[in-house]
């Protein structure tokens, strides 16, 4: 048939499946339209009974690790997106210390990474509230996973880790600085040996620390480790890790200098610009090896950050949970939402345009979960060298976040206007899965430094 010469009103195309010509829909009379209409609809019917029960999977997946029932607590149940921004953040640091005492973890469990390390990791309740998932793992993992190895030569320590591990105060680490974001080996940030301990400065606008939140918040002192250049008498002696609180129950701590950065899309928190002018720490607050110069500062630095790669994975792990979430709330969605003439509704996931993301979503949350498994196996398995932890939790965060953020366009353009809202998290967790891709080992740097050092041999 030469397609040229006829009206393009009433062409007909050829199906390529049935080597039958089809008349454009366009054109039919209705009648004609619901007999063609009719085996669709069925098999559609049909569609929908099994993408219903895959879906209920998805729930059922989720549901596991929900027996804490932190989602009946009334923290979880006001409103959150509904409250002003200063609101969100002081719930958020509510829910961090119901979520650190409800977990429970006990140190050996953060410092070993045991199974409950990783199962908490998975809690829903960090993809609903990534602000949450930021507070504690920055708490739990950097904070106090850098101090407890360090209690048996320094156990002074040990109170603070308490209450770190009840969620009386808030722990950050404080590495990236405004200058030298991922550039970590020219950190600027000093702290001067004296008589009697150290004194720590921001000496230039590039040394001011970025991102880690330091907002005072009532109630709770906050502390952070501070990777700082020692120096002695004039010499630099690399950079090491120091103790300080930024904050007590009343405000900042003398010296101690808090911007908060301007509230960004996505979820809400204190992420903050801090700076130290002559903050004098006594000589406890050094928690490095030594203080003489080191022989590989590279090295060294590195060793100190070693629950970084830790947190690499483990932030992975709420990119997982973030996917079902968007998978639910896309299903949910497209089966509610029915369209036609009274006697023949239908809902949208009936339709391929609709039903395929969806699908392909639930697939890929099913798919991670069962990966996420492994992972866990794997980092269970103590005859698995840590390099190989870095490797593989590289390899976890890249995939899942990025993933996962494709998720969040491809559903939210398929949940129409509601889509665009708070409620409907879609909007908020791209924000998030970006963030989070930047946090705890820059996608892209991680993944330069695995293909090198795979190149290398
Ligand atoms: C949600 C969130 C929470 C955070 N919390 C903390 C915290 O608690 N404590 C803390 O210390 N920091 C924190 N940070 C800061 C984070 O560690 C830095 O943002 C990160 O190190 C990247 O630094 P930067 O943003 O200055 O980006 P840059 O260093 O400017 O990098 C931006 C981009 O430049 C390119 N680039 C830079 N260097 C290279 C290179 N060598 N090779 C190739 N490309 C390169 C890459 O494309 C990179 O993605 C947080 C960040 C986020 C987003």
């Amino acid at each position: 048939m030469n397609k040229e010469k006829k009206n393009p009103e009433t062409t007909f195309w050829k199906n390529p499946h049935t080597d039958t010509e089809t008349p454009p829909l366009i054109i039919l009379p209705c009648s004609y339209l619901s007999i063609f209409m009719l085996p669709v609809r069925k098999k559609a019917r049909r569609d929908v009974k099994i993408f219903a029960s895959a879906w209920a999977h998805a729930l059922w997946i989720l549901e596991d690790i929900m027996n804490n029932k932190l989602y009946e607590h009334p923290l979880w149940t006001i409103r959150h997106e509904l409250l002003s921004p200063e609101d969100r953040i002081r719930v958020s640091y509510e829910r961090a210390k119901v979520v650190i005492q409800t977990w429970n973890l006990t140190p050996e469990e953060i410092h070993t990474c045991s199974t409950r390390f990783w199962r908490h990791q998975q809690d829903p309740v960090f993809a609903i509230d990534p602000a949450l998932a930021n507070i504690v793992t920055c708490s739990l993992n950097l904070f106090v996973g850098t101090l407890y190895p360090l209690l048996s030569g320094r156990p002074y320590l040990k109170p603070l880790v308490e209450q770190a591990l009840r969620g009386e105060i808030f722990g950050n680490l404080f590495l990236s600085e405004l200058g030298h974001g991922l550039d970590i080996q020219n950190l600027e940030t000093t702290a001067t040996m004296v008589e009697d301990g150290f004194v720590l400065d921001s000496p230039t606008d590039g040394a001011t620390k970025f991102m880690a939140p330091t907002l005072p918040i009532a109630g709770f002192e906050r502390w952070g480790v501070v990777m700082s250049r020692l120096i002695v008498d004039g010499e630099d002696r690399g950079v090491h890790p120091f103790l300080i609180q930024t904050s007590d129950k009343s405000g900042m701590r003398p010296g101690v200098t808090n911007t908060c950065l301007p509230v960004r899309c996505g979820s809400a928190l204190d992420y903050s610009m801090t700076r130290f002018d002559h903050v004098h720490l006594p000589s406890t607050a050094f928690l490095g090896k030594s203080l003489d110069p080191p022989q590989d500062r590279r090295t060294l630095l590195h060793a100190y950050i070693w629950r970084i790669p830790i947190g690499t994975s483990a932030i992975g792990m709420p990119a997982v949970v973030s996917a079902k979430i968007l998978a639910c709330i896309a299903a949910d969605y497209s089966m509610r939402r029915h369209v036609g003439p009274p006697e023949e509704r239908v809902p949208i996931i009936s339709f391929r345009t609709q039903s395929l993301p969806v699908l392909y979503a639930v697939a890929v949350a099913h798919v991670f979960s069962a990966w996420m498994e492994q992972v866990q196996i794997f980092y269970m398995d103590r005859a698995n060298a840590f390099e190989t932890w870095i490797s593989l939790g590289a390899v976890f965060k890249a995939t899942v976040n990025r993933m996962a953020a494709q998720a969040t366009r491809d559903l939210g353009e398929r949940l129409g206007a509601q889509g665009l809202f708070p409620q409907n998290h879609t909007g908020i967790l791209e924000t998030d899965l970006r963030g989070t891709s930047i946090a705890e080992g820059d996608i892209l740097a991680i993944c330069i430094r695995l293909y090198t050092e795979i190149l290398l041999g």
